[in-house]
């Protein structure tokens, strides 16, 4: 698959740290890709593995000197290989922010396990430190955000791991613009990246669907309009202002509906779907 050349401005502010340039529609002149190995697969291999609730689990992967950096929302594919040379790949966003500029980048990808699935749980009990696997990427020029406009995240179960890679650029940004956080969870025990959420105090909405934790004010039950609306309402009017949704299909349908009802506009939600869930 060729690359395509990037949009010609996208206006973002400068010093933004210069994250490589959106892929863009309707090419006109198609040129070989500016770093062509990044949709080749290439090994990667396992530095650090950490549990992040009984059923989810980070792995970070070092990649090749001279991979690309991801720009945060995007994600990598992983290809895992059968002794009878049977193959199965998966999409898994990164959860980490881009790295320094020059840097040997490391990623962390952030794995839910599916009890019948055929490639999460072989990563949760197969893979360890040490391991090699394939990876091809990064991928992804629409559900990204390179730290210049203010933004809604919204995120379902393992739908905030491209959010966390977008929370994660922001802070290292120095909190360039508004951005508010929202994630829906069903216990306090399935939360991911629970101790750095927390550690963001207001900007970052946690809303349990089965079980709250004790003394919460909110009792559990679905992301509704209520929970949203005082997020997005410093955000209407806001130049630029977008919102990333990101979860299972049913999840991703009623977030990103919820968010038009409350006045965002149609083309300002950006939404990536995970599963059916
Ligand atoms: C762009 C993109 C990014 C993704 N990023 C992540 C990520 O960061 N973390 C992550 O854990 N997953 C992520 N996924 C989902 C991931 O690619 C796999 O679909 C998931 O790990 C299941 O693969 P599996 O082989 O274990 O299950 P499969 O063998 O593919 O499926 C087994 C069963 O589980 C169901 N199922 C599949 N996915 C889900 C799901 N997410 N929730 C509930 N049921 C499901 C299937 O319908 C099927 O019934 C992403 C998907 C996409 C398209």
């Amino acid at each position: 698959m060729t690359d395509l050349p990037p949009l010609p401005s996208l206006g973002g502010s400068p010093g933004l740290d210069g994250l490589p340039p959106l892929p863009t529609l309707g090419a006109v002149n198609r040129r070989p890709p500016a770093n062509g190995a990044r949709r080749a697969w290439q090994p990667a291999t396992v530095t650090a593995v950490s549990d992040l609730t009984p059923t989810a689990r980070s792995f970070f992967f070092a990649l090749p000197a001279g991979t690309e950096r991801h720009v945060p929302g995007q994600h990598y594919d992983i290809r895992l290989t059968a002794p009878d040379g049977s193959q199965a790949q998966r999409s898994y966003s990164i959860a980490s922010a881009p790295g320094a500029r020059g840097d040997a980048p490391t990623v962390e990808l952030s794995v839910e396990r599916i009890a019948d699935g055929a490639v999460s749980p072989y990563l949760h009990d197969l893979v360890h430190v040490g391991d090699s696997v394939e990876l091809r990427g990064p991928f992804g020029g629409w559900f990204i955000w390179r730290g210049d406009t203010p933004v809604v995240l919204v995120g379902g179960g393992s739908g905030i791991v491209p959010l966390m890679s977008m929370l994660r650029y922001w802070r290292a940004l120095g909190r360039p613009v508004p951005l508010h956080l929202v994630v829906s969870v069903r216990t306090p025990e399935g939360l991911y990246y629970a101790e750095e959420l927390a550690a963001e105090g207001a900007s970052v909405t946690v809303v349990y669907t089965r079980a709250a934790p004790e003394g919460a004010e909110r009792p559990p039950g679905r992301l509704s309009a209520a929970d949203l609306a005082h997020v997005v309402r410093p955000f209407l009017g806001l130049p630029g202002a977008t919102a990333y949704v990101c979860g299972g299909a049913g999840f991703a349908e009623t977030a990103s509906q919820l968010l038009v009802e409350l006045g965002l506009d149609r083309s300002a939600v950006r939404v990536e779907r995970f599963g059916p869930g």
